[in-house]
């Protein structure tokens, strides 16, 4: 059985240990994918899960003792990072930003709408491409939701003291 890498046994880990969080199951391909060139030799046959939590600083844990942590992925990964460089979606190359300047000049983004039509016409490869393995709408439609929702609160604020002039 040298060679079945996702059969889990009754000893394996599931949770990070750095954290705790219980991480969700990765493809080999997809940490092979993500991990600098230079740490490759370090992916082992363990069974791999990515973590998702924001601050621990841990990307992949194997169920025996391999880590990867941030600063030996290739790329930003999304659910570790904040701010305007964060990638949300991977196949077709959208950020956090893209979708703020959408949203703050538009009040709404068509993000979702085009990757979900890409995603349709079998245009994406999520589970290799998004370091978390899932696919990317999720993640899009929660930036897009709680993007809009900064944008309202922001708008708010500053037509409130304008509200108080008018109601003299
Ligand atoms: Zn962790």
């Amino acid at each position: 059985m040298r060679y079945c890498v996702s059969q889990a046994d009754a000893k394996t880990e599931t949770r990070c240990s750095a954290c705790g969080t219980e991480g969700r199951p990765v493809e080999r391909q997809t940490v092979l994918h993500h991990v600098k060139h230079e740490h490759l030799e370090r992916v082992s046959d363990e069974a791999f899960r990515f973590c998702g939590d924001q601050q621990c600083p841990v990307v992949y844990y194997g169920d025996r003792e391999i880590r990867f942590s941030v600063d030996e992925m290739r790329e930003l990964v999304g659910a570790k990072a904040t701010g305007d460089a964060r990638p949300i979606c991977y196949c077709f190359g959208f950020t956090e930003g893209d979708a703020r300047e959408e949203i703050v000049h538009t009040g709404k983004s068509t993000i979702p709408a085009t990757v979900s039509g890409l995603i349709k016409a079998g245009r994406c490869a999520c589970e290799v491409r998004n370091p978390s393995g899932a696919c990317c709408l999720g993640e899009v439609n929660r930036t897009v939701k709680r993007l809009t929702a900064e944008r309202e609160t922001s708008m708010k604020e500053t037509l409130t003291p304008a509200d108080d002039c008018c109601a003299r």
